[in-house]
Order: structure tokens, then C-alpha cells, then sequence
């Protein structure tokens, strides 16, 4: 409910907005808020903490409206989830720009950002939540997955089975963890204090059990992990208190994680408030309970590094907990890396990422033409096949049928093409819209995440993901938009997204083929700038130009 609605996304073939271009950012900004997708609807909070599809309700149907109305050739404006402005500019141009969060460097700090919410000058935009683009947790479960089989080749043979992971957060992102683990044959322990958010993921078959008492949770995962069996129990409780004591206790775990909403110290209960005193406790002093909650997070990060220290695989899930365990007085919060150094770099130097799409029609049979086509492009690719099986055996739509699936350079733009083709011969019964996390190759400048630890230390360089946000505006997105503090929060990561929409006609074939080339072609010159190997060779092999270098 959301102040007495229901928000849903139109299914089906019949239009609201003057052509399927604005029809597409209609049913996803819709799509995004829809129950079964969004965390919070009733805030309009749809992931990630408090990550935000409109600044508002009044914003929120002033953009329905504008959308609605919006012809093939103008361009509506969003600052900050907030509708500010129509231009006419092309047919070639994005319908719709988004920007979100965005402040000025020496301004970028989360107080200085809640003083301009609280005035209702800006909204946290997240990545894809203000880009309307998120699919659920199935839109990280792959890169979950990917992940963990990554860990699972470079410590345990290949295989997960037999081992024990420990994480925290099951929300909207972390949720994919359950699943990603037992996917990989493993036992997970995931935490959290929200028994809701445990049930709603065992709702969609992410969790297999919950459990109340750390004692039979422990029991029952050291069971499964003893007995090679795949199992994911969800523990009802504080990362900051369950963890020491299993590092006391000396429970023997392999892999430990975290995927509690770090990044905003607001949004990760600290140890020692109640979880029904949350929010009036944020909301009564922010920066004390900033205070706390950093002191409870560097005590949840010295249990990591006490597992790391016992032999344990250990690394930062993309949510800035070391750093916020450094503020909070722990001196060895980077003892452990970021997962993206540890195991992604590679696929990002390739322009691999997180590519994916939604059925406009609401019709789960589209998806599965889409699967088979994917299939059918790419034979050799035997990850592809093992995650599309995996995917439609698992995976519970929420919201709109979708997919996603990690594709580098030249392989998204004949995946675009080939959807664009089926739309046009009848095979998919409405437009597919087509989008990506930012958390991508050449979208992102988040030096605690994607760009940690650059070969060249180019980390906070901030212009590449604005180049990207422009060259996609130039190359016939349907909608960019350029954000800050996604992920990781205020202050520490600028990123940009862009979506499509394959409506089965010949401009779109056109601008589907510029844009799903040129997107991860800046994955690729992004890396061999600074430096990869494997970057170089990818933009000789498939002719990227890039000025100062020859092949
Ligand atoms: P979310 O807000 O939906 O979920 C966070 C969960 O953490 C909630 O269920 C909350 O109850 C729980 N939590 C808070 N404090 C806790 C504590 N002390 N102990 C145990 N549980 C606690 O957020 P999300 O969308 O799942 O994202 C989680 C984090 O992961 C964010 O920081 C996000 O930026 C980051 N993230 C990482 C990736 C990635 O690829 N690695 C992708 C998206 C998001």
C-alpha cells in the first residue's frame, strides 16, 4: 500500500503513454514501486537502504503524468526523483534524464545530504532504484552466484560442498546471498535483524529455513556443512553480536561476508537498540546513532578479520562496512579486500557485466523466448547455459518477468539486436526493455567498490563514468541518469545507467546496436587506460579505437 494504493505496473499490450519509448520508463518506475519488488513502497524506498524511486508521491505522479503526455521527440528532466522540466530534442534522444543525489565535492557528506532531504530538495537515488531498473533480488543473484563460484575455484575445488559461509543482511540485494551460496553447493548462516525480510526471501524459495536461536541455526548449518549438503538458514539477530560470539565459540566457518545496509549508518542497526526502536532512535539524533552504529560496525568487522585471521576467505560485499568500521575506531577494518579487486576485475577489464531485461507484456513465456535465444547466440558459453538453467529452475519472478545475465563487449549489443527482431516478427508479444546494474565495467567510480585498487590508482576518477552517462544520452538511450553515492553512500561513488527499449522497430534495432557497443566499450578503454592486460588485448581482438594506442 502506498498512502491507500497499490502501485503495478499496466501488463499487456495496451498503451498509457503516446508510444512504447515512454510506456517503458512508465511500467518500470511503476514496476520498481510494485509490492512484490520494492522493499518499502509505502516510502517510495525500493532497495538498498533507503534508495528511492521518486522524491515524493506528489513527485511520483507528476512524472506518471509527464510520461503520459511525453511525445516521440521531447525529453523530460528528473532531478533528485523530482519532475523539473520538458524539452523538445529528437527522436535519437533519451525520453527521459535522470540525476540523483548528485552534490559538489567539499558538500557531499550524508549530514549535509539529510539537511537538503529533510528540506525536500533531493532523494538518494541508489543505483537502480532512482533509474528505475531494479528487477528484485534476482538482479544480483547472478553476480552473487559468479561470485561465490569465483571463491569456490580459487579455494575449494570448484565446489562450495562441504563448506560453511557466514553473512549479514538478507534485504533486497543481500537476499541473493542464500541462494547464491546453495547454488554453489554450500551451507550458509545469513543474519539479519528484520525476521520479515528472512521470510520474505523464504517466500521466493532465496532462503530455505528461519531460525530464531543461534544455537539450532549453528546446529543445522555445521550439519549441512559436515554432510556436503547444500542449505541456507537465515538467523534472526545482530551481525555485530552473532558473529563475535561464533568467532568465541570457535565455529569453524570458510567464508564470511556482510551485506547489511553499511553504507548508510542509518540504515544498519547497531548493537544493543532494539529493532522496534530503529527508526524513532535514527530519526531522534542522527549523528549519535551514526556514532553507534560505526562502533558496532568495527566490532562486526573485527570478527571478520578474527575469521580472516583463523583461515578464512574474507571480503567487503560492496557496502563500505570496512570504512565505516574504521571511523569507528577499528584499525584493521582493510585487512580483508573488496570483492570486486578480489574476483570481478578480470570480467570488468573484458566489459563484462551485469546485463538485463524485462518483458513489457507481464508474459513469463517472453522470458523464455529470450532464454532460448541467449542460448542460441552463445553455444560455447557453457557459465551462460549453467545460470539459465539455474535461473528457471529457481528463480521466482517479482514484478515483471526478467533476466539478467553477465555479457562483455559485442555480445550485449547481438543480444539487444537478436530481442529486437523476435518483438518485430510476433515471436515476443510486447517491447523488452533492456537495462543494467551501474555496478558495471565502465559506468562507475566508487574507489571502496568498483574501482578499488586501480592498476594505475586512478580510483576517484570521476570522469569516466560522466563520459559514460553522455556518450549513452549520444548513442539512443532511452533513459540515462547519472548518480552519486550509490552503493556505497554520500560521498563516495559516482555512477551513471542507461536502459532501452527493443520495440521491434528498425530506428531501435539502430540505436540498440550503438548503444549496447558502446556502453561496455567504456568498460573496456576504462581498463586498458589503466592499464589491464586483458583490456588491451579485448580492444585489439574486437577493434576498439582508442587515440593513443595502435594495434
Ligand atoms: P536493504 O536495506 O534492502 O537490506 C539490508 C538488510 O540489512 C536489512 O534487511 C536490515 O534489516 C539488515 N541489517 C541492518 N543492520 C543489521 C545488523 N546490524 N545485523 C544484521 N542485519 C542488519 O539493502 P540491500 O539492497 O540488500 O543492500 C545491502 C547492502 O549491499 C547495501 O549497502 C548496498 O549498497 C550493498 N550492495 C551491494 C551490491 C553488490 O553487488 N555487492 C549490490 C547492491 C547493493
Amino acid at each position: 500500500m502506498t498512502g491507500g494504493r497499490t502501485v503495478r505496473a499496466a501488463r499487456g499490450t495496451t498503451l498509457s503513454a503516446k508510444s512504447w519509448q515512454t510506456e517503458a520508463p512508465l511500467r518500470m518506475l511503476m514496476n520498481n514501486l510494485d509490492p512484490e519488488v520494492a522493499e518499502r513502497p509505502e516510502d517510495l524506498v525500493v532497495y538498498g537502504g533507503t534508495g528511492k524511486a521518486a522524491r515524493n508521491w506528489a513527485s511520483y505522479d507528476a512524472i506518471v503524468r509527464s510520461l503520459e503526455d511525453l511525445e516521440e521527440d521531447e525529453t523530460l528532466l528528473v532531478q533528485s526523483g523530482k519532475p523539473v522540466g520538458v524539452f523538445r530534442t529528437s527522436t535519437w534522444a533519451p525520453r527521459v534524464l535522470l540525476a540523483n543525489s548528485n552534490l559538489v565535492g567539499d558538500w557531499a557528506t550524508w549530514p549535509e545530504f539529510r539537511r537538503l532531504e529533510a528540506e525536500g530538495l533531493m532523494m538518494y537515488g541508489q543505483m537502480t532504484a532512482g533509474s528505475w531498473i531494479y528487477i528484485g533480488t534476482q538482479g544480483i543473484l547472478q553476480g552473487t552466484y559468479e561470485t561465490f563460484a569465483a571463491i569456490a575455484r580459487k579455494r575449494f575445488g570448484g565446489t562450495l560442498a562441504g563448506t560453511l559461509t557466514v553473512t549479514g543482511g538478507c534485504g533486497g540485494m543481500g537476499g541473493a546471498q542464500p541462494l547464491a551460496v546453495t547454488l554453489n553447493g554450500g551451507a550458509v548462516l545469513i543474519i539479519d535483524v528484520d525476521e520479515s525480510r528472512l521470510r520474505r526471501r523464504m517466500s521466493k524459495r532465496y532462503l530455505d529455513v528461519v531460525e530464531t536461536d543461534l544455537d539450532a541455526a549453528v546446529e543445522r548449518v555445521l550439519a549441512a556443512r559436515a554432510a556436503g549438503e547444500a542449505l541456507s538458514v537465515g538467523l534472526v539477530g545482530n551481525s555485530a553480536e552473532v558473529l563475535p560470539l561464533l568467532l568465541e565459540r570457535d565455529v569453524t566457518v570458510d567464508i564470511v561476508t556482510d551485506q547489511t545496509s553499511a553504507h548508510d549508518p542509518l540504515a544498519y542497526l547497531p548493537a544493543g537498540v532494539a529493532f522496534a526502536d530503529w527508526r524513532a532512535e535514527a530519526e531522534r539524533d542522527p549523528e549519535a546513532f551514526t556514532v553507534r552504529s560505526r562502533e558496532s560496525m568495527a566490532r562486526h568487522v573485527e570478527a571478520m578479520v578474527g575469521f580472516q585471521d583463523a583461515g578464512a576467505e574474507v571480503f567487503d560485499y560492496g557496502n563500505s562496512i570496512r570504512d565505516e568500521a574504521r571511523q569507528g575506531g577499528y584499525d584493521r577494518a582493510f585487512a580483508f579486500p573488496g570483492f570486486v579487486p578480489a574476483y570481478i576485475r578480470p570480467l570488468f577489464a573484458e566489459g563484462l557485466g551485469p546485463f538485463r531485461w524485462v518483458a513489457l507484456s507481464g508474459d513469463p513465456k517472453d522470458i523464455e523466448v529470450t532464454d532460448q535465444a541467449i542460448l542460441d547466440l552463445f553455444p560455447e558459453n557453457e557459465g551462460l547455459k549453467r545460470w539459465i538453467a539455474a535461473a528457471q529452475e529457481h528463480v521466482e519472478y517479482e514484478g515483471l518477468p526478467a533476466r539478467i545475465c553477465w555479457l562483455g563487449y559485442g555480445e550485449r549489443a547481438k543480444a539487444g539486436v537478436r530481442f529486437n527482431e523476435l518483438v518485430a516478427e510476433g515471436k515476443i508479444s510486447a517491447p523488452i526493455v533492456i537495462g543494467r546494474d551501474h555496478l558495471d565495467s565502465g559506468s562507475v567510480a566508487s574507489p571502496y567498490r568498483e574501482t578499488e585498487a586501480m592498476a594505475d590508482g586512478s580510483d576517484a576518477i570521476a570522469d569516466w563514468p560522466i563520459l559514460n552517462a553522455l556518450l549513452n544520452a549520444s548513442s539512443g538511450a532511452t533513459w540515462v541518469s547519472l548518480h552519486h553515492g550509490g552503493g556505497v553512500g554520500i560521498g563516495r561513488s559516482i555512477h551513471a545507467g542507461q536502459v532501452s527499449v527493443a520495440d521491434g522497430t528498425p530506428l531501435a534495432a539502430e540505436k540498440l546496436e550503438r548503444l549496447l557497443t558502446n556502453d561496455p566499450g567504456m568498460g573496456v578503454i576504462r581498463h586498458v587506460d589503466a592499464g589491464y592486460e586483458r583490456a588491451v588485448e579485448v580492444a585489439a581482438e574486437r577493434g576498439v579505437r582508442i587515440p593513443m594506442r595502435e594495434w
